[in-house]
């Protein structure tokens, strides 16, 4: 580079370093501080970088996918799921034409399943918005679903080498460390700064290259705790670590109160047939399969509450943790029994009281449904669906964590009446005719008008593991196997 061109460029840097805040660290205003920087992160990241399957390619799909599926997730995980997904599906038309549950199965394991909901609408949108070329500029990117400006930045900077910034939580730690960034990196004005930050760092040429050297860094070596300063090859530009207090940085923001939850989710058997309902957008698990579910108001919930203070508290089935909001519990769902599904299709036959052997003991289950639980199910499922159900009994009760929330589900056995009167029946289109069908598979149009459906066993099966109804069917029937072995070991002894 001339010297010339050199001397444009660290005017045009410190044009940029003058940024909307005074939080700009002095050093940043320095050309020579900001290329020293860029130069040392450079060769470290030549020297060091992992040799991972989406930086042997410059195609923005797999880029894409492979930006998806490491939110949230561990980069080892991500490199099995990441080559087997795109084996399935090597093009974003492939993707696009693929069926929904043939993207959720691929994902399995992967948890956040709403990312491969999204994944699968926003090719969808490539193909028929874009003719399948994939958009090249952040306001084309930020129109596809699951895609915000950083998995625009890091497309486009990667694939394409446009001289786009990138914010994520490793780049934020890492740059709340550089510069000893005293507030929490969560707030509006912290992103702010920092998003300005990541802009004015950019090299002219490499850009790609140096967001994943950044993003690198922040994985491997400036760790969440215990940073690994010593082999870091910016230590010389960090302020957290002249200062010592790297290890208290960056600053989180206080925690959220967890919410309680009591949930009832209520199986409806109508011969060899159950009734889903489709999760509508904007809710949690949009566009999976569940089974009615409804939130106990406060009252209920409290007097639910009292009614089992009596009894011993029944254990915990699950792990409380911070949960991955897509699923019920990934871990144990995905393998309660080896093959959890083996025995789905004997459900309507073969779910007497589900007491698993460690809860049997302690459990605060009863046989019958409370008749106040009895009456709210009656009347939501009613206002809901248009559909008359005698809730039977109490198959289980989950408790589970979802990041900031507690939920203890009572899941209930129910038994379809009938059909209510006539007048609420026009009032819901798509509960007569449809409802009364024989459900071999799952039908598209539940999509609209409410989602509900009444879905056969077999097609319940086939269901994703990533549905809340085929795992709570999983936890149901594993639960009744655990209580039939518990009752064979109790006769044995
Ligand atoms: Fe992170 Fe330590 Fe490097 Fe600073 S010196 S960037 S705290 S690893």
């Amino acid at each position: 580079m001339s010297k010339n061109e050199d001397g444009k460029r660290a005017k045009a840097d410190d044009a940029r370093s003058t940024g909307p805040t005074g939080d700009i660290p002095a050093c940043w205003r320095q050309p020579e501080w900001r290329q020293g920087f860029r130069r040392r992160l450079l060769s470290w990241f030549a020297r060091q970088r992992r040799d991972l399957p989406w930086r042997r390619t410059k195609d923005p799909y797999a880029i894409w996918v492979s930006e998806i599926m490491l939110q949230q997730t561990q980069t080892p995980t991500v490199v099995r799921y990441f080559e087997r997904f795109l084996a399935a599906f090597p093009t974003v038309e492939a993707l696009a034409q693929a069926d929904q549950a043939e993207v959720l199965r691929l994902w399995e394991g992967l948890g956040y399943y709403r990312r491969a909901v999204l994944l699968h609408q926003a090719a969808q949108k490539i193909v028929s918005d874009f003719g399948g070329q994939f958009p090249k500029t952040v306001e084309q990117l930020l129109q596809l679903p699951g895609i915000g400006r950083y998995t625009a930045g890091a497309i486009l900077s990667i694939a394409f080498d446009q001289r786009r910034p990138i914010l994520e939580a490793n780049t934020s730690r890492l740059w709340a460390r550089l510069l000893a960034y005293p507030e929490p990196v969560g707030s509006a004005s912290a992103q702010r700064l920092l998003w300005y930050m990541a802009e004015c760092i950019l090299p002219r040429r490499r850009v790609g290259q140096f967001n994943q050297a950044l993003m690198e860094l922040g994985s491997t070596v400036c760790l969440p705790r215990q940073p690994r300063c010593r082999e870091c090859p910016v230590s010389r530009f960090c302020l957290a670590f002249q200062k010592g207090i790297q290890e208290n940085l960056p600053r989180q923001r206080p925690k959220p109160a967890i919410e309680f939850y009591q949930e009832a989710a209520l199986i409806v058997r109508h011969n060899d047939r159950v009734f889903l309902r489709r999760i509508a957008e904007g809710e949690r698990w949009a566009g999976l399969w569940d089974f009615p579910r409804f939130t106990f108001p406060p009252e209920l919930a409290d007097q639910l509450d009292h009614m089992q203070s009596s009894a011993p508290k029944q254990a915990w089935l699950f792990p409380l943790s911070s949960e991955q909001p897509s699923t019920i519990s990934q871990d144990r769902a995905d393998s309660p029994t080896g093959n959890p599904l083996s025995s789905c299709a004997r459900l309507p036959t073969a779910w007497p009281v589900r007491r698993s052997r460690k809860t049997a003991s302690s459990s605060a289950l009863t046989d019958t449904v409370p008749p106040v639980v009895e009456d709210f199910l009656t009347r939501q499922m009613r206002a809901d669906t248009g559909i008359l159900v005698r809730p039977v009994r109490q198959l289980t009760t989950i408790r589970y964590a979802v990041t900031r929330y507690r939920v203890c589900m009572h899941c209930y056995e129910a038994e379809y009446v009938g059909l209510a009167d006539q007048a609420e029946k026009t009032t819901k289109p798509w509960e007569g005719a449809r409802l009364e069908r024989s459900g071999d598979g799952l039908d598209q149009a539940a999509q609209s008008g409410g989602g509900f459906q009444w879905v056969g066993l077999d097609a319940l099966e086939k269901l994703p593991m990533s549905s809340p109804a085929r795992k709570l069917a999983c936890f149901v029937q594993t639960s009744s196997v655990n209580a039939l072995k518990g009752k064979a070991s109790q006769r044995r002894t």
